[in-house]
């Protein structure tokens, strides 16, 4: 589900701020600079492994529904395509920056490899607020987007799937746009597209099916099941929504969740179910009836077993990351932790389950889906969720053993298996020329 389209009707407290931008990029080159250090790369290969492949920066020129021209800023970063082609979603966020999506690239071409998919790193972004547009006006943004880009992507170079301000419905878009330009139907050019164009079962609820998966496996280490467990969710669109449903469903206590709104807290569990009414009708969480008040900070801070962030980058910080009291973070967002964030975390013995491992599982299905829409063979749901269960357990037990035999964190032992399997293809096929 996506709150992108509809805007709050009721109850609604002002967009919370969005946290410091350039810490994505220092982020990531942070923490490659750690796992290069422990994998003893040389400077040049470090530079590489830092360094996008391919940057397209686009204008994108929006006839408004009124007559007047407005201008996003359109990217698509390719960070690295050693492994295969570049796989990695479409943002749109009015903060999207050239730095964000470099940042978002590079973590596309870990996850990718920490997962074993045969892809490299990609994203894209438009600076556009969707809230803001009709339906129409976006369509006339995607397409336009998807012609300035035309030349870089395809199901054999670049393969984009929704993120953050997108969907499913932009993903046809994007579809019917590539496909019209070149004559024919051609639906590996994107995944999480809807059913009746290509889409594969469960897709939809992939990434958080995988964020349940490394949260299980997570717990399990420390004994603990999730029926055990109590949670709280930062962000309630694709990601979080589904993971606090999932969870919900297996047993666990999901005591708060929030949106850019605001959030909702209820000590004794929310009525998950119920708030996905809530949230059809009104566009937020907020205004929950059952539930108190909680707002995005105080949210990080509740002392629960399992703190998912499942919304923007940055908001686990130097400052907040003191005040974290759950055991585990399962890293439903993209970099939602500072490095300086991780090292507070750490120092208090809060365990993270990185971005790269723990949000992979909406990846592996879009890889799922590109392999049954290029041979036009579908699987069943059962099919795909045991597949995906499957790659989750072994990429989280590859990562815990490393973890474990080499007295890594679980981002730091994520980091080197991704940057290791990155290099080792980059070295095999050496240099052209
Ligand atoms: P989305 O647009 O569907 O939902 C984002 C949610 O975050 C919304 O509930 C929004 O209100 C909330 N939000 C936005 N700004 C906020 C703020 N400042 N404070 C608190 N909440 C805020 O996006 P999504 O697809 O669920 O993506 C969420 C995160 O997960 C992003 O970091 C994205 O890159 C990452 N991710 C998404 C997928 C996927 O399959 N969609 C896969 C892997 C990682």
């Amino acid at each position: 589900m996506t709150t992108t389209s509809t805007p709050p009707t009721s109850g609604a407290t002002q967009p919370a701020p969005t946290p410091e931008k350039a810490s994505a990029l220092a982020t990531a080159h942070s923490q490659l600079a750690n796992a290069v250090e422990i994998l003893g790369y040389d400077p040049g290969l470090h530079e590489m492994l830092a360094t996008p492949r391919r940057e397209v920066n686009v204008s994108v020129p929006l006839r408004r529904d009124s007559g007047d021209i407005v201008l996003f800023r359109g990217y698509r970063v390719q960070h690295n395509v050693s492994r295969g082609p570049g796989k990695g979603g479409l943002r749109y966020h009015p903060s999207v920056d050239i730095d964000e999506v470099r940042a978002l690239a590079m973590w596309m071409t870990w996850k990718c490899a920490v997962v074993d998919l045969p892809y490299g790193g990609a994203k894209g972004g438009v600076s556009i607020d969707p809230r803001e547009y009709s339906q129409a006006e976006l369509e006339r943004v995607t397409r336009r987007y998807t012609s300035e880009i035309m030349p870089v992507i395809g199901p054999e170079r670049d393969i984009m799937a929704p993120d953050m301000g997108t969907n499913e419905q932009t993903m046809a878009w994007v579809m019917d746009t590539y496909s019209v330009n070149r004559g024919y139907t051609i639906p590996g050019v994107v995944t999480g597209k809807p059913i009746p164009v290509g889409g594969s079962l469960g897709r939809t609820t992939a990434t958080s099916q995988g964020v349940v998966h490394t949260t299980r496996a997570a717990l399990a280490e420390a004994g603990l099941e999730l029926s055990d467990a109590s949670v709280a969710v930062q962000g309630f669109g694709k990601v979080g929504s589904h993971a606090a449903a999932i969870l919900a469903g297996h047993g666990a206590r999901v005591v708060a969740v929030s949106d850019q709104y605001g959030g909702i807290h209820d000590e004794g569990g929310l009525d998950v179910a119920a708030l996905f009414r809530h949230v059809a009708e009104t566009g937020t969480v907020v205004g929950f009836e059952d539930a108190e008040p909680i707002d995005n900070h105080a949210l990080l801070a509740l002392p629960v077993d399992v703190l998912i962030p499942a919304a923007v980058e940055g908001v686990l910080d130097d400052v907040t990351a003191h005040t974290v009291k759950a055991r585990w973070v399962v890293e439903g967002a993209n970099g939602p932790t500072t490095a300086a964030g991780d090292r507070i975390l750490a120092k208090n013995g809060v365990t993270v389950v990185p971005d790269i491992l723990a949000n992979a599982g909406g990846v592996v299905v879009s890889y799922f889906e590109w392999v049954q829409a290029n041979q036009a063979y579908w699987w069943t749901e059962q099919e795909i969720g045991e597949k995906l269960e499957h790659r989750m357990h072994v990429a989280y037990q590859g990562v815990s053993s490393l973890a474990r035999r080499e007295e890594l964190s679980l981002r730091d032992a994520a980091l080197v298996i991704g940057i290791q399997r990155t290099a080792e293809a980059h070295q095999i096929r050496g240099l052209y020329p």
